[in-house]
């Protein structure tokens, strides 16, 4: 069956250039292939948790904050937008964008950090790549093989950076990083619909929060300008609506870019293939100069003012305890660790290899998981 409901062009992915899945498996009968990577990713394990885990508040805090669910359903949608507008595949941009967060650790960026520091001595932990481990070997639900089987392209996606050193490790999916090439137009794009999402977000839930205010983000020349716009349309206007009449015209306003320049450059570049994209040294899919400038300058206001701020902080530094003390304590005593996973350390052949079932036992608990796993762990009034 045909998967666009327009016809492509051929520097798009599809089911003829896609280069399949690791184990070979009969065509769906009503669905794209990138469908049913994508309908795989959504009935895994790991996406449902991500309901649990948040980016910059802890899932406790309220119930109004994005979560990783909530901020993954958003990439899928400014994905899909921008891939229908520039007739590429929306379905592999979806597959990808609902993936991308699978592998992110409890609390956020404080709890990779401290999943990172915690395995330094047996080659790290990096988000990204526990995704694409999620998705390749961690969810055992098929009966023919371990991980979710997707297709080269949602997984070449799911891939965001790499190191050189792992990138040798894993095969077809690494290649890019040793040769300075490019993933697809779709995952390009997962990419930076993702930075829109979480830029906007942030400020949102910032705000909501009390961590940031409105004249502080008057300073800010994206936010300024659209704030300003509202105002003069709508000057009776307040309250909450002002801040999403402002942040929805943030967000058109950087996807009206990032399509028309794509479409520039894409034009520019005269790909003629999906390969011709991949063989290029810099991406096709990107903001202009000036947006790009402007992204950088909320950027550097939400890394000072809001995950700077002294409440976030204090909640990073209890994230970064609990994480370090559930690693400490299963090093020390595998024997505290669930049934299952004891048993999966055991058959493991290496020492690092041990250490990375406990590490894949942290990073998939979501926050409030991993908050009362430590009181079982460490509170002696708390009955396991
Ligand atoms: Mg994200």
């Amino acid at each position: 069956m045909t998967d666009a409901p327009y016809r492509r062009p051929p520097y798009a992915a599809s089911r003829s250039n896609s280069r399949g899945r690791c184990f070979p498996e009969e065509p769906p009968c009503y669905r794209s292939e990138f469908q049913r990577d994508r309908d795989r990713i959504i009935h895994c394990g790991a996406f449902r948790r991500l309901e649990y885990k948040t980016q910059v508040f802890v899932n406790h805090e309220g119930d109004m904050f994005r979560t990783r669910l909530t901020h993954s359903i958003e990439v899928a949608q400014i994905s899909r937008s921008i891939a229908r507008a520039l007739q590429i595949n929306e379905d592999l941009t979806e597959s990808i964008a609902l993936a991308h967060d699978l592998g992110h650790p409890p609390f956020g960026h404080a709890g990779q950090e401290a999943l990172n520091l915690c395995m330094r001595a047996y080659d790290g932990f990096e988000h990204n790549l526990q995704s694409l481990r999620i998705v390749s070997e961690l969810e055992k639900k098929y009966a023919g093989f371990d991980g979710l089987n997707l297709t080269f392209e949602t997984r070449e996606g799911i891939l965001k950076h790499c190191s050189k050193r792992w990138a040798a490790q894993l095969g077809e999916v690494g290649q890019r990083f040793l040769s300075n090439q490019q993933p697809s137009l779709e995952a390009q794009l997962a990419n930076l619909a993702d930075e829109i999402a979480y830029n906007n977000h942030d400020v949102d839930d910032g705000l909501r929060a009390g961590l940031i205010d409105i004249e502080e983000l008057l300073e800010i020349e994206l936010f300024r300008k659209q704030y300003e716009a509202f105002r003069r349309l709508f000057p009776d206007i307040t309250g909450r609506r002002v801040i999403h009449e402002t942040i929805r015209r943030m967000i058109n306003e950087q996807v009206v870019d990032l399509i028309e320049n794509s479409r520039q450059q894409i034009a520019a570049a005269t790909v003629v293939d999906i390969d011709s994209v991949r063989n290029l040294n810099h991406p096709l899919i990107c903001f202009t100069d000036a947006m790009q400038a402007a992204n950088l300058e909320l950027k550097q206001f939400l890394r000072h003012r809001l995950y700077q701020h002294y409440r976030v902080r204090r909640m990073s530094a209890k994230a970064r305890r609990i994480i370090q003390a559930l690693f400490s304590a299963f090093i020390e005593d595998p024997g505290l660790l669930p049934d299952e996973t004891q048993l999966q350390q055991q058959a493991c052949h290496s020492e690092t290899d041990k250490v990375r079932v406990i590490a894949d036992y942290i990073a998939g608990m979501t926050d409030r998981y991993a908050i009362s796993e430590y009181q079982r762990l460490f509170d002696p009034m708390q009955l396991t």
